[in-house]
């Protein structure tokens, strides 16, 4: 099979691998309909984050079940499914606590942007769609995999709801999901903080009732301006480092929530202004298994179109290209087909 491996910072191939084989009776192996480039891919293509050895990459995928380990129940060969970035048994107490990205068998998936991938844990990572999905349904669904369970777990951190305002700090693809998933759960007022046009027409069409371009503490003034002097009730912080995470704190009113799911690179919290916030923190790597059932439902019946992030889509053998027009910000997210 061929498979995306990076080899340095900037350094992306798609190039011939071992296929991908059952390592465990737990496992299962997935033909990917599609897959695409995750913000947080970028990290170690900027060399923000080291590269190491080459390895392979991808975590967002949807596909059709190829082979199940000895022990898989719950999906068979020839289903159509999603899986979350972190796979997860689904049945700890962890778990069942609702934070499956925490789950005590967990393993990162690291191997989708391929044509075929190994999925651990499958009976309590992967979700079968009621049938094959029309094609127009795949980049919703695979939205589901990561962006958009990653910006429902933002908004329900946050405490989006009724009567409440929120902030989004962030217009990447989780950004913006996140401001849809706040509409979702029926906040009044959504205020999404972008500088560019594209994004911020993006936020609109998914309810954001205002758009804030300043940053940092110009950023904060004006959300505190929109709310009466008080601040967001709920603080979507979409981005990770400390400029987003100490706009977002600053920019929730005391007692309110912000809900943190940028992967922090280089955050370190001044106790001092965390102490004199007042807020609730609540974040980190989204339990997107979670809600898959119930994402996968809504975008079934056509109620939301969470693939509308994807505004380029390549040929999966075209992968460095997707990296590029990430890196170089010309698409806000990249869809590979195989
Ligand atoms: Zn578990």
């Amino acid at each position: 099979m061929y498979g995306t491996v990076i080899h340095a910072p900037g350094d992306i191939r798609f190039e011939e691998r071992p296929d991908a084989a059952l390592t465990a009776p737990t496992d299962a192996v997935i033909r990917l309909a599609a897959t695409c480039v995750c913000g947080s891919d970028l990290w170690p293509y900027r060399g923000v984050e080291p590269v190491g050895e080459p390895h392979p990459m991808g975590h967002e995928y949807v596909g059709v079940v190829e082979q199940i380990g000895a022990d898989v129940r719950n999906v068979e060969v020839g289903d159509f499914v999603v899986g979350s970035f972190a796979t997860s048994d689904n049945t700890c107490e962890i778990c069942k606590a609702g934070y499956q990205s925490h789950c005590v068998h967990r393993e990162f998936m690291g191997t989708a942007q391929a044509e075929l991938t190994r999925v651990p844990n499958a009976d309590g990572t992967l979700v079968a769609t009621p049938g094959t999905p029309d094609p127009d349904l795949i980049p919703h669904l695979l939205a589901a995999s990561d962006v958009l369970g990653t910006g429902w777990f933002a908004a329900d951190a946050a405490q989006a709801g009724p009567g409440k305002t929120v902030a989004v700090v962030g217009d990447g693809a989780v950004g913006l999901l996140g401001v849809l998933s706040a509409k979702q759960m029926g906040a009044e007022r959504i205020i999404a903080m972008s500088r560019h046009a594209d994004r911020q027409k993006l936020a609109l069409e998914f309810g954001a009732t205002d758009i804030v371009t300043e940053r940092g503490a110009d950023g904060i003034a004006r959300v505190k301006e929109l709310t009466g002097g008080l601040g967001a009730h709920s603080t979507i912080e979409a981005v990770g480092t400390q400029e987003s995470m100490m706009q977002a704190i600053h920019a929730t009113r005391a007692g309110g929530h912000v809900g943190y799911v940028g992967v922090a690179h280089g955050v370190a919290l001044p106790g001092d202004e965390l102490f004199f916030s007042g807020v609730h923190l609540h974040g980190g790597p989204a339990p997107v298994r979670r809600y898959l059932p119930d994402l996968i439902d809504l975008i079934w019946r056509r109620e939301i179109e969470p693939g509308k992030v994807f505004d380029l889509t390549l040929p999966l053998a075209d992968v460095a290209e997707g990296y590029k027009a990430m890196d170089e910000r010309r698409a806000i997210k990249v869809l590979l087909r195989p």
